[in-house]
């Protein structure tokens, strides 16, 4: 039972992105400049340098048509391992539609889906497909769920998980299948949908780098606000997942070790909504 449960967290874990991991090391209490005294000074002025002039187009990547198409592929073999569910749809979908309007890739048609889980976790494909835990329905309030709804946005602005197919070995392969696809049944699809089934299973296209998270809590934080939402809710829904992992940590996606950690990402958020308060 506990090892069967083990394993459902660690498929669940592998495809995590908002969870957070947190370093055993007493490192909160470490101030921040320490911290960051490895990274350029600028860094340290501004955690979002990188991002505040970034441009997002699909150009160099899959058209937003072919994008469109690799993700209802995709988010056939999610419901394939996943258990998807109504319940608290509606909440998730009306805080979502309002964030994604607000985003910076407004005019995609984004849909919501709720995974019956325990697990605290939220995570996005290609095309717009979005996944909230009803783990986490649980324990967000709406400011708060509009945080990680926001985020996992900033993942599809930022075109993130076609970044990630771009740097696959059988992405030209790949990519034509996607073009030539039709509908979902033939040859194509079938062999189509055996590749992609493997890269959910693997968490291939679902995995972000650090820079990534920061970039779609970036993201997440100035949509949120735009959206009219407190994005101080992003903060006290790092800090309750901070409480989760000193409670019960197996809730958390715990292998993501290299993520920025919770204390790092509530910095950078209170550094941006200060900045947006300025402004
Ligand atoms: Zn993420």
């Amino acid at each position: 039972m506990k090892r069967k449960l083990a394993t459902q967290i660690l498929l669940l874990a592998a495809i995590a992105l908002f969870t957070i991991a947190l370093p055993s090391r007493s490192a909160f209490s470490e101030p921040t400049a320490a911290r960051h005294s490895k990274l350029a000074a600028p860094q340290y002025d501004d955690p979002y340098s990188d991002f505040r002039n970034a441009r997002y187009t699909n150009s160099g990547l899959l058209s937003e048509r072919d994008e469109i198409k690799l993700g209802t592929q995709l988010h056939r073999e999610v419901t394939k391992k996943y258990n998807l569910t109504d319940v608290g749809l509606d909440r998730v979908e009306r805080l979502g539609q309002r964030c994604a309007r607000a985003s910076l890739r407004p005019n995609l048609l984004y849909k919501f889906h709720v995974v019956q889980s325990r697990e605290i976790n939220g995570f996005s494909l290609p095309g717009g497909h979005i996944y909230v835990t009803t783990g986490l329905l649980k324990i967000a309030n709406d400011n708060e769920l509009a945080s990680v709804l926001a985020h996992e946005i900033g993942h599809i602005v930022a075109r993130h998980s076609l970044k990630t197919l771009k740097t696959r070995q059988e992405y030209n392969e790949l990519a034509k299948s996607i073009g030539d696809l039709t509908g979902v049944a033939g040859d194509v699809g079938r062999d189509l949908g055996i590749a992609l089934g493997q890269m959910v299973g693997e968490g291939f296209l679902t995995i972000h780098s650090r820079d990534e998270e920061r970039e779609a809590d970036f993201l997440g934080v100035r949509g949120m606000a735009k959206a009219g939402f407190d994005p101080q809710g992003m903060v006290t829904m790092f800090q309750k997942l901070k409480h989760v992992e000193g409670q019960e940590p197996d809730l958390l996606g715990s292998l993501f070790s290299d993520h920025p950690d919770a204390q790092e990402r509530i910095d950078n958020t209170r550094y941006e909504i200060a900045r947006m308060r300025r402004r």
